[in-house]
């Protein structure tokens, strides 16, 4: 359920309201919009009848929400959520790209492509230090010493980072030197990760499973969510279907019905979809039109000698041609790209 708090309530009103929650052993979710103040009640609401919440005064109306995910619904937040990450604004108007190789492989690989990611208008450094391989034989990755290069190369070149966390264990000391932590298709119903990270308070890029539905994804999302950590971006990269011309069947139709189902901002990574290099740009392009915040996409400076996923990296050179499509395109659907 949620309650709309009436236009113009004090905040002795609110606190009533407040106070009946917790007199039943409900938790209070606020979310403070830009008309409306809203908040999402989450436990047994056998014992609370609606009655004594309607008699109060700041209670405009009760919503019942039907879905089993209640604060990543779009009733939660109906004018879609933006939120700041330093200097970056995620689900705003301008188009976020995150881009880097598939893993960090050394510091020089790294260094080599990030002033150009930089210069295309990337605004997050990507790259993955735990790499989830379908072999214990395939490249693992450099793990911490992954994320610390990240750090360094992102700090020379003002980038943000994101890498994805794979274990509880690692969360402690990610802190330190991610930005935004990345959970994994394979771990998108690890669901003692989603509540570690949903308490860690660190932002989080939440990929979808790769069978999971769209509502499974956001019952993922609520998972980190009832933890108090609402700053959520998803991330749709493909799913199994039938089809084997592509590496995953990039599901665009995901973008819109996201927009109707949440408010977390939604971002598109055509890369894993693909698992080919020729397709990401069109699939970049699609995923903007349909109405995604931003991409993540995979470069490497020498995508042949690439150490895992050598056949999807784009070259800098490929990147720098798509991004000039992606600001050209991003003045038609009234977004914006960095010059
Ligand atoms: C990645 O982005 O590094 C990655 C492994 O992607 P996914 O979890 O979507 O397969
Ligand atoms: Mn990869």
């Amino acid at each position: 359920m949620i309650i709309v708090v009436r236009p113009g309530a004090t905040e002795e009103q609110v606190n009533e309201i407040l106070e009946q929650l917790e007199m039943h052993g409900l938790t209070a979710h606020i979310s403070e919009g830009t008309e409306r103040l809203i908040i999402g009640v989450i436990g047994d609401k056998s014992r609370l009848s609606a009655d004594s919440l309607e008699v109060l005064p700041a209670v405009e109306k009760l919503v019942p929400i039907m879905e089993s995910y209640k604060l990543a619904s779009k009733a939660f937040r109906p004018e879609g959520t933006s939120f700041d990450i330093k200097n970056v604004t995620l689900g705003g108007k301008e188009l976020v790209i995150m881009a880097g190789p598939c893993a960090v492989e050394s510091e020089e690989q790294v260094e080599s492509v990030a002033a150009k990611l930089r210069a295309c208008g990337a605004k997050f450094l990507r790259g993955g230090a735990y790499k989830p391989r379908s072999s214990p034989y395939a490249f693992q990755g450099l793990e911490k010493e992954g994320l610390q290069i990240l750090r360094r190369v992102a700090d020379r070149h003002d980038l943000l980072v994101t890498s994805e966390i794979t274990s509880e264990n690692d969360i402690e000391y990610a802190a330190d030197y991610l930005d935004m932590i990345q959970i994994g298709a394979r771990n998108a119903q690890n669901f003692r990760l989603l509540s570690a990270v949903g308490k860690s308070g660190i932002p989080v890029l939440l990929k979808r499973g790769i069978a999971e539905t769209i509502d499974e994804w956001l019952g993922s999302a609520e998972y980190i969510m009832s933890e108090g950590n609402y700053k959520i971006a998803l991330c749709e990269r493909g799913i199994r279907t039938f089809e084997t011309a592509t590496r995953s069947t990039l599901d665009i139709s995901a973008v819109p019905v996201l927009k109707g189902k949440t408010h977390l901002p939604v971002i598109v990574d055509p890369s894993h979809a693909a698992g080919k290099a020729q397709y990401v740009a069109p699939l970049s392009l699609a995923a903007i039109a349909a109405g995604a915040d931003g991409l993540i996409i995979e470069v490497h400076p020498n995508p042949k000698a690439a150490l895992s996923d050598a056949a999807q990296q784009l070259t800098p050179e490929a990147f720098k041609t798509l991004t000039d499509e992606i600001r050209a395109m991003s003045v038609i659907l009234g977004r914006t790209y960095p010059e």
